[in-house]
């Protein structure tokens, strides 16, 4: 506790001094960041090895590779987006210029998840330091192999007073959740959500709240059903399904469904191999307390692929249910593991309308040849992101903000808007000292029609 109440007032201190604020300060740490990740790129696979079984291809593509993307991208973009922005002023307030700064809001927490452990730590913090914070990040207690790496690597590119780093898990968590940052940017379960946006009230602290939810995929008649089978396939499966913007459940047309289920089949196979649940290079679900969530998911469902778990290396083999309505225990929760409940439909209109009676959430993807029907979907469907005939690609774009939308979230990041999320807009009119419209001053005289003039 006393530990990070002084850590805390150590980066105030520092903040204070504006060296933060100088952009040149923040390209070298962006570029600091880039070195020392480079440098460790071996020990971070390696950890996440350790805690997920992720391969280094997946590993790369998924959380070292994306990060660098994203420090590069900044670090091209940032010098026009610290300028200030003009805007212009209305008439009424003839002689002045308005200009709209960006500035750092001061000390951020960021509080990260297991799955993708490195990734959800860094990429915040890229979007920290380019709007010029200080940053305490906690890393999650689940996936201690890239917790400690990323612990060394922080420690080893900066100092403590300008970013550092607690371990632990809930209690930690509390502690900060008490301080008085300036902004928290928390990635996780919208169960924790809630309690950060709680403990955030009390400070008035602003939030981004990247959380999870089931996210929908569906796949119409019209649809090229081989790449969807693929794609989805690829999508679900992905670090065994512990991906917040995975396709949680299936919604397939009536008419095309066995031949998408058996396509599905057919990739399941080729990528994973005939029995996925040994195979070493498939990811591994992150503890025994999530295993055993997932394999009593599986007690008396009807279980069309897959259903193979080898509780010694904690693995569970993609596996699709059939059969599944909206009562069970599959579809009561997010998911979070490589297990695809499958619904049918006959018309689209079904489908708004069982989506639009569940919380919003966080992805959806359709997979349709038909324009109309994808406006239509589009239109009167409201989740946070996602993909037409395709899944989870849409976060791995620095032109678009990710993020949720009600239990999904609130906020998003990449790019320029990771920026502009870790950045207060101080709007600034400037007035010229040449000219004062005496129409405002009072004792006001018969001017009201004058005033109508201007503001209608
Ligand atoms: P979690 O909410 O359990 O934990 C997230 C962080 O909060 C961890 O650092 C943890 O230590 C901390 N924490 C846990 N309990 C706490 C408490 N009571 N008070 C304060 N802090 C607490 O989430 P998780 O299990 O690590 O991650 C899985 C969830 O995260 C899924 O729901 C998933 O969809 C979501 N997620 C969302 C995104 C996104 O970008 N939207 C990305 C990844 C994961």
């Amino acid at each position: 506790m006393d530990e990070i109440v002084a850590l805390l007032e150590k980066q105030r201190t520092f903040f204070q001094k504006g060296k933060t604020k100088e952009l040149q300060f923040r390209l070298t740490q962006l570029q600091k960041l880039k070195r020392i990740i480079l440098k460790y790129e071996n020990e971070i696979l390696e950890a996440l090895k350790k805690d997920l079984n992720k391969t280094e291809f997946e590993a790369y593509m998924t959380e070292i590779g994306m990060v660098l993307d994203e420090i590069s991208f900044v670090s091209k973009n940032l010098k026009n987006w610290v300028k200030p922005e003009y805007v212009k002023t209305p008439l009424a307030q003839f002689l002045s210029s308005s200009k709209i700064y960006s500035e750092p809001y001061g000390v951020v927490l960021i509080l990260a998840p297991w799955n993708y452990p490195f990734q959800l730590a860094i990429e915040p913090l890229i979007g920290a330091i380019a709007a010029g914070n200080c940053a305490i990040i906690k890393p999650s207690e689940e996936s201690s192999y890239t917790s400690k790496i990323i612990e060394h690597i922080i420690n080893e590119a900066f100092k403590t007073e300008y970013i550092s780093i607690i371990q632990g898990g809930r209690e930690a968590s509390e502690v900060l959740l008490e301080q008085k940052f300036d902004y928290i940017f928390f990635t996780g379960s919208v169960a924790v959500g809630r309690i950060v946006m709680e403990k955030a009230s009390k400070h008035l602290t602003p939030v981004s709240l990247e959380l999870g939810g089931k996210s929908p995929c569906i796949v119409d008649e019209t649809a090229n059903l081989r790449l969807a089978a693929k794609r989805i396939i690829w999508g679900k499966f992905l670090n065994a399904g512990q991906t917040c913007v995975a396709p949680d459940y299936l919604f397939v047309h009536r008419e095309v469904k066995m031949e998408l289920l058996l396509l599905m089949k057919h990739y399941i196979k080729k990528f994973y191999g005939a029995d996925p649940s040994n195979n070493t290079k498939f990811p591994k679900i992150i503890n025994q307390k999530h295993f055993h969530r997932l394999t009593n998911l599986l007690e008396g469902s009807n279980i069309l692929i897959g259903g193979q778990s080898n509780v010694q290396s904690n693995q569970i083999a993609p596996t699709i249910l059939d059969k599944v309505t909206w009562d069970s225990p599959v579809m009561q929760d997010e998911i979070f593991g490589p297990i695809l409940p499958v619904l049918e439909f006959d018309q689209i209109q079904e489908v708004v309308t069982q989506i639009n009676q569940h919380p919003k959430p966080l992805a959806l993807y359709y997979f349709t040849n038909h324009k109309s029907r994808e406006r239509k979907l589009l239109k009167h469907t409201s989740f946070g992101g996602g993909c037409i005939n395709d899944t989870i690609v849409h976060l791995a774009t620095a032109h678009m903000p990710f993020g949720g939308v009600g239990d999904s979230g609130m906020g998003g990041y990449h790019g320029k808007a990771s920026f502009d999320t870790f950045s207060h807009k101080k709007s600034i009119l400037k007035k010229s000292n040449l000219l004062d419209i005496g129409l405002r001053y009072p004792p006001y005289q018969n001017d009201l029609k004058w005033l109508k003039v201007w503001l209608k």
